[in-house]
């Protein structure tokens, strides 16, 4: 007889070897408890675990299967990219296709480079950013991620603004010195941050609809102030769109708020997540004049040996023509829309204080009645009462986030029978 894997017995046996049994720290499910979920294989919407036990997938892989699992043209994509070679460190013409996809949906950004990953992308960004200005300090805000680099894991706790206080040991306070912590949505702490150090910042890097603090939008008249300052003073807006770009709209969140204040654009966007397609990709873009810095044309320097590899290049650019077809965002904005009003209903059936809100496929959902607008308001939630309801959707074969601060993800996969499954499994698992 064959040893039968589990589940808890492959988490016995990765936490031997790697630590905490994950590669990334959120899968480890310690913010809900109980085992992680190793899985075996992914079609379509779904995920299989170790057990052969199917789930309802909204966590695509924390953002980048905006097509569902296997995706026949991207599959076939990587299959040809594969067998030409799986890496030269050298240019390819498909880098310059994927280039001109990002530049010719993000009017912003007139020229890209290619990284591995989206907390590279930030960190280059961040770089990029002081050396085009000559200056060094930044804002950040409360509850945004953008990636682990040094100066941009700083949170901070209390108060309006927290100067250089790193959120992770091993971060020297030297080295966050330079990075200011705003609370998101702050009119007031903005005003203040830009009346003391105006002159001094590079830039502020924002996530203009917070996914790693669930789902919040930063509200129109706070942006449109942020751009106004930021020009005023000559600091670069940084918009961190790793989860939003190309997910929450094809132009990504950039496009919803060009939309609506006539004229905006921000200076510099990092994209990851969905322009990979479910490899290793991501980019940082800006206009050529701020590019011009970059190595080897100008002196801030930025490299990488896998950076454009040519199957996750090929990967990213087949997702993005699926993506760019005429409705898909149409079609997926209607389907995750579906979705949260199907949750919204469940809950208002079962007495739950509830509010939700989504974007493209992108949502995010509260035990809340009103919709927080910062990190604060979102930890306010009921962790236990959140807790109740992920086991209880995982126990009913619904996969969502295992945090009360991440975001959810919907696919073209995602069907209408499974939005309906869904809601039959909240409707019980509201009333634990
Ligand atoms: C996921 C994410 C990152 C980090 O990307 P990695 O590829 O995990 O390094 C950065 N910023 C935002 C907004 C993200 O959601």
């Amino acid at each position: 007889m064959s040893a039968v894997s589990t589940n808890q017995s492959l988490f016995e046996r990765a936490q031997r070897v790697i630590p905490g049994g994950v590669n990334s720290p959120v899968r480890a499910f310690r913010a809900v408890g109980g085992t992680p979920r190793f899985i075996a294989r992914a079609q379509g919407a779904y995920l299989w675990d170790a057990e052969g036990q199917r789930y309802i997938d909204y966590i695509g892989s924390w953002g980048p299967m905006i097509l569902g699992h296997g995706h026949p043209a991207v599959l076939e994509a990587v299959q040809r990219a594969a067998s030409r070679g799986l890496s030269f460190g050298a240019p390819t013409e498909a880098e310059i296709e994927l280039a001109e996809a990002i530049i010719t949906h993000v009017p912003s950004v007139e020229q890209v480079r290619l990284v591995s990953s989206g907390t590279e992308a930030a960190m280059s960004a961040i770089r990029l950013a002081r050396g085009a200005t000559g200056r060094s300090k930044l804002i950040k805000f409360e509850g945004c991620y953008h990636g682990h680099a040094d100066a941009l894991l700083v949170k901070a706790g209390s108060g309006l603004a927290t100067f250089g206080h790193p959120t992770s040991a091993g971060v020297p306070p030297e080295v966050v010195q330079h990075t200011i912590v705003l609370e998101y949505n702050n009119l007031d702490a903005l005003e203040a941050a830009f009346a003391e150090h105006g002159r001094e910042l590079a830039c502020v890097m924002i996530e203009p609809i917070a996914g790693n603090m669930n789902f919040v939008r930063a509200q129109l008249p706070y942006m449109k102030r942020l751009r106004e300052l930021c020009t005023r003073h000559g600091a670069l807006l940084v918009f961190d769109e790793v989860m939003t770009g190309f997910r929450v709209a094809l132009g990504g969140a950039q496009s919803l708020y060009a939309a609506a204040i006539p004229g905006f654009k921000p200076d510099i966007s990092v994209f990851g997540k969905v322009i990979g397609g479910g490899m290793p990709l991501a980019a940082f873009g800006t206009t050529r004049d701020i590019m011009r810095q970059l190595a080897p044309l100008g002196p801030v320097y930025q490299a990488g040996t896998l950076s454009g590899n040519p199957v996750a290049t090929a990967c990213g650019l087949a997702t993005l023509r699926e993506i760019a077809k005429p409705g898909f965002f149409d079609a997926l904005g209607t389907r995750t829309r579906s979705l949260v009003d199907a949750l919204a209903a469940a809950a208002r059936d079962c007495g739950v204080a509830f509010s939700a809100d989504c974007e493209g496929g992108m949502f995010g959902f509260f035990f809340q009645a009103e919709l927080p607008q910062h990190y604060g308001a979102v930890m306010a939630t009921d962790k236990d009462r959140f807790n109740r309801f992920f086991h209880g959707m995982l126990s009913r074969r619904v996969y969502l986030a295992p945090a009360l601060y991440e975001a959810g993800f919907v696919s073209a996969s995602h069907s209408e029978a499974d939005i309906a499954a869904t809601a039959a499994a909240a409707r019980e698992a509201f009333k634990l």
